[in-house]
């Protein structure tokens, strides 16, 4: 027995020890130091949530249950994590170090994703095809099976929340497995969904590491979709892992956002969007604009306004009510970042303002980058923190190229006030989502997902429920007269 706060697996509707006993630390970055225990899943403790899940679905009464009740414990359990967002909050800016304020607003839309998915299924219409033979068809939208949902630690609640409501909603059941980093708010989610009345085995939390716990779920086959978020190279031995049992995955991955800003553009707009786009959330976000380009005849102005709203962030604890930006999420993910940083000069670049706290911390300053080559690692890779780059350009059509230049395709942002070129810009560039003078803003109606080696497949509406649903094709003579 320990001091420390514990948080277990979810399966059936108990919170429970790792079957071997083993647990790990998880560590708050801001004080560097241990706050809690978690329970650290093996490849057993994965099994018996693949079986409870799989029991549920294949038994239980959630997948045959009618769309208003389900949707009804679905609301149910979105207001209690109204009920309980400051506590959902506190655990994600302990484990990652996320400003409360950000935190607290990502428990509200983590609620919203649950209300939007609970209304879509209950509301959602099919298609009926009538046909010329004296028949129809009609589409049927049946739940899938077993889903296994794997989350990042950027935004540890919002992100599982965005893979669970939809497949839940669907009428399947789930394991979600939570980043190691960051898993207290996912127990606290299940622990919630077990008081709302979720019939056993519909919500599972699994805690621990990417391997024996993720992988144990990706390749079993009693799993009938994968659905992730995370990094690229995770994607693919994840999709390579799902295509042993032929289960359909779905991959949102890595990102590097190309930031457009041309000479037209209202540049307080800009600056503010430019700011929000790589230093919100410590640029620990696949959308960052973590490429930002100029046009030439804005370039110096934009730029001293840029380099001060940056300088003016307020950077501290988490908890503070005034902070903005404070620590990265882990010491790993701040030696990851730091490596970034300390090789700019010798890549040719030059660091504008912001670089390494030298002070023990795990605080990157916000980082602007200037004059570095684009053959330059800090250019062509995900930094994933408050890191970046600035070109300037000339033309249109150059910087169209300029930022399709990537591996990455998840999105990107352009800035101007000229109509004909915003809608020319936006459908020339390779991203799932592009944003024009603004940034962030989602509609759940919308599909969300990536290009190239950031993702596969879209999420997001009805395009969620292509995903999480077996469409079926109900054909039906109607005509006895008429023959095919
Ligand atoms: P990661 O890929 O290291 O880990 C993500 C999750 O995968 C964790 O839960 C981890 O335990 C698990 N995992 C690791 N190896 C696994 C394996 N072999 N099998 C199954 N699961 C495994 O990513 P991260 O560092 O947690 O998150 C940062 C990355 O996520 C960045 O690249 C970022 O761009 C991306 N991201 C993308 C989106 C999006 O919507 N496209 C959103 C947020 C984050």
């Amino acid at each position: 027995m320990t001091d420390y706060p514990f948080f277990g697996h979810i399966i059936d509707n108990e919170e429970v020890e790792s079957l071997d006993g083993k647990r790990f630390d998880t560590i708050n970055p801001w004080t560097r130091e241990k706050w809690a225990e978690v329970a650290e899943a093996s490849a057993a403790d994965a099994d018996r949530a693949i079986a409870a899940a799989r029991k549920a679905f294949d038994e239980g009464p959630w997948p045959r249950m009618g769309r208003n009740e389900r949707a009804r414990l679905i609301h149910r359990l979105a207001d209690l994590m109204e009920e309980h967002a400051d506590e959902l909050a506190r655990l994600d800016s302990t484990d990652m170090g996320k400003p409360f304020v950000q935190a607290k607003h990502d428990v509200g839309r983590s609620v919203w994703n649950f209300r939007f998915f609970a209304d879509h299924q209950r509301d959602h219409v099919g298609e009926v095809m009538p046909m010329d033979s004296g028949h129809h068809t009609y589409t049927e939208y049946g739940p899938a099976g077993v889903v296994a949902a794997i989350s990042p630690w950027n935004f540890p609640l919002m992100m599982a929340s965005w893979k669970i409501a939809p497949a839940i909603a669907w009428g399947n059941t789930c394991i979600i497995k939570p980043a190691e980093d960051t898993p207290t708010s996912v127990v606290l989610l299940g622990r919630l969904a077990i008081e709302a009345g979720f019939p056993p085995g519909v919500l599972n939390v699994l805690n621990g590491y990417g391997v024996p716990a993720g992988n144990s779920l990706t390749e079993d086959p009693r799993v009938d979709r994968v659905t992730f978020t995370g990094e690229s190279g995770t994607g693919k031995t994840i999709m390579t892992a799902a295509a042993s049992h032929l289960a359909p995955v779905s991959l949102e991955l890595g990102g590097k956002g190309a930031n457009v800003v041309f000479d037209d553009a209202d540049i307080d707009n800009a600056v503010y969007w430019a700011v929000e786009a790589i230093f919100r959330n410590a640029g620990q976000v696949c959308l960052a604009g973590s490429r930002l380009f100029l046009q030439a005849g804005i370039y110096e102005e934009f730029l001293a306004r840029f380099k001060e709203a940056a300088e003016n962030l307020v950077i501290g604890e988490p908890f503070a009510a005034d902070t903005q930006f404070s620590c990265l999420a882990s010491e790993e993910h701040f030696r990851k970042v730091k490596s970034y940083v300390d090789t700019v000069e010798e890549q040719g670049g030059k660091i504008l303002t912001g670089g390494i706290a030298e002070d023990g911390s795990w605080l990157v300053r916000p980082t602007i980058i200037t004059d570095l080559p684009l053959t330059a690692t800090q250019y062509c890779q995900e930094i994933f923190g408050p890191v970046v780059v600035v070109n300037k350009f000339e033309t249109e059509a150059e910087v169209v190229h300029l930022a399709n230049d990537t591996a990455y395709g998840l999105n990107a942002m352009l800035f101007t006030e000229n109509l004909s070129r915003s809608h020319r810009v936006s459908s020339s560039l390779k991203a799932g989502t592009v944003w024009v003078n603004c940034f962030f803003i989602r509609d759940l109606r919308t599909p969300f997902g990536g290009v190239g080696d950031s993702g596969v497949g879209r999420e997001g509406g009805n395009f969620s429920r292509e995903f999480f649903t077996e469409p079926k094709a109900v054909v039906m003579q109607i005509d006895r007269e008429v023959k095919a």
